[in-house]
């Protein structure tokens, strides 16, 4: 039955690019939706015309998009039946409901200035309090209960601004199961009377979402925990609007806490110990400051969904690594921890490297082959752009790497000759016996048919043996040598691939290298 479908939405403001904490809130919605053969909907929250920042709408729409995260409804992905799904094109819709709490008597028109609203703040910041527009302040405030009819029908009648409040029960318990906290129990002395309505006619977050949750017919609510303190008035206009029975199930998230587990992440934490906070790159619109983002640092986005599932979630077992269907098996709310996830960037990478090295082959040589095109401007039919050439680089280079890119800038010394060599390293691994060591190798190799690793790694090998030098020593000079490094990929892999010409090359050059520089 349609009524009864799970139909769960997304709702953030375009006020910035979306914060990875954003995209989880989305993910986990998008997870128990299709979980349940549920509706997934993007609704976007731009009642606050001051904190609109244009570009983020679409930011908020390719982010979902990279991350596979598709609403199945939604601004940006096709009109379902309850469009439009941006809240500053429904604003007709939500005055009707605030007059019906007025009607009701659960709400009031409200006429305080804002000269009025900062006296009565700094008349109580002077006793060392914070002003609060509730049960035990709003007589003495400028409103529809502390005024006479007569004052407010004259108030109304010359379009006075006002804003419409809810009027809070004082001493009332207000109670409700969230799905992550279980029972939560409050006292409506600490819920102030919240502004519904605003004097531009705009309603604030607190009536949007439950007039768009009740109209879009969402039945779980997933978000941050700094929500948390508002649910008590969200329970209560469910309840004084008479929409009781059809409330969502909220779900507050635990927040995404800095590596050191010391307060929310933000982007200057990601900006000082290097690491991205934003799904994609973000270029601020006013400063054109850009902050980078999970894509464009070489994050696979599967890799990115599964690193931010696990943030303040589990299966319940030690499994770390799930695709996007079994993460919509695996998900639960009653799996998400109570306590704010620590964000671990080394882990990040760790997720990434495994998706990465689990890549085909074909698509590891495609990235390097357009990589290396790129940086060294080779013609079509060089033999290092062959398939069986890169085929045999991204082997070698596979194991050591954790971004697509890595395979590039680990392995340069695979497509160019070493432009610098590591001499601290040379310095203490040479010596000058070694010279007797090339006059006999460099013929050998010279004279070799076959040049792999199967035979050249034993010839050098033994050779070393024999003229009694230190195998650690000569090994790590020979890599130098061929790569400019002291260490790498596999070195007799190296040396198969590159061939008898190019590794006798640059065995050469290195001995020149050190003549010169002795
Ligand atoms: N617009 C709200 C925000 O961005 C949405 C909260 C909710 O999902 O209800 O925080």
């Amino acid at each position: 039955m349609e009524s009864n479908k799970v139909r769960l939405r997304f709702a953030p403001s375009p006020t910035g690019p979306l914060h990875m904490g954003g995209v989880r809130t989305a993910l986990y919605s998008y997870l128990f939706a299709k979980q349940h053969g549920g509706d997934f909907i993007l609704r976007i929250e731009d009642t606050d015309q001051n904190r609109f920042v244009p570009g983020a709408e679409q930011y908020i729409i390719d982010a979902l998009n990279w991350c596979g995260i598709i609403p199945n409804e939604g601004v940006g992905f096709g009109d379902g039946k309850h469009a439009p799904y941006r809240q500053s094109e429904r604003k007709p819709l939500y005055k009707q409901y605030a007059e019906q709490l007025i009607g009701s008597g659960h709400a009031y028109y409200a006429f305080d200035t804002a000269a009025d609203m900062e006296i009565k703040r700094k008349q109580a910041e002077s006793t060392g309090k914070s002003f609060m527009y509730d049960a035990q302040t709003r007589m003495q405030m400028q409103n529809s209960l502390s005024q006479p009819a007569s004052e407010v029908n004259n108030l109304l009648n010359n379009n006075t601004p006002y804003v419409i409040r809810l009027k809070v029960m004082p001493d009332n318990e207000v109670a409700f199961d969230d799905l992550v906290r279980g029972h939560v129990v409050f006292n409506t002395n600490i819920v102030d009377d919240k502004v519904l309505l605003k004097s531009d006619g705009m309603p604030t977050y607190h009536l949007a979402h439950i007039v768009d949750d009740y109209l879009m017919q969402i039945t779980h609510a997933v978000r941050g925990e700094e929500w948390l303190p508002s649910a008590p008035a969200h329970i209560l206009i469910y309840k004084y609007l008479g929409w009781e029975s059809k409330m969502p199930h909220y779900a507050h998230l635990p927040l995404l806490l800095k590596p050191d587990g010391h307060g929310k992440l933000s982007k200057r934490d990601g900006d000082r110990l290097g690491f991205p906070v934003f799904p994609l790159n973000w270029t601020d619109p006013i400063t054109a400051e850009i902050s980078s983002g999970y894509r464009e640092r070489g994050y696979l986005p599967q890799a990115f969904v599964n690193m931010l599932a696990l943030l303040g979630w589990n299966s319940g077992t030690t499994q770390e690594l799930f695709t996007m269907p079994q993460l919509i098996n695996a998900f639960s709310f009653k799996h998400i921890h109570k306590a704010g996830a620590k964000f671990d960037p080394e882990k990040a990478k760790w997720f990434n490297e495994q998706y990465v090295r689990a890549l085909p082959d074909a698509t590891l040589v495609d990235h390097l082959r357009n990589d290396v095109i790129e940086s060294y401007k080779y013609s079509g039919d060089d033999v290092r752009l062959t398939d069986s050439y890169l085929i045999k680089a991204v082997q070698l280079l596979k194991p050591r790497i954790q971004f697509l890119h890595d395979m590039h800038s680990m392995g340069h010394y695979l497509f160019e000759p070493p432009q610098t060599y590591d001499t601290d390293a040379l310095q203490k691994k040479w010596n000058e016996n070694q010279f007797a060591f090339y006059d006999v190798l460099l013929p050998q190799l010279n004279t070799q048919q076959s040049f792999d690793a199967t035979v050249i790694e034993p010839l050098v090998k033994n050779l070393i043996k024999e003229m009694g030098l230190k195998m650690g020593d000569v090994i790590s000079c020979l890599r130098i040598f061929i790569s400019g490094k002291s260490s790498g990929v596999d070195l007799f892999g190296m040396i198969t691939l590159l061939g008898k010409t190019e590794t006798t090359q640059r065995i050469n050059n290195g001995l020149q290298f050190i003549k010169t520089n002795n």
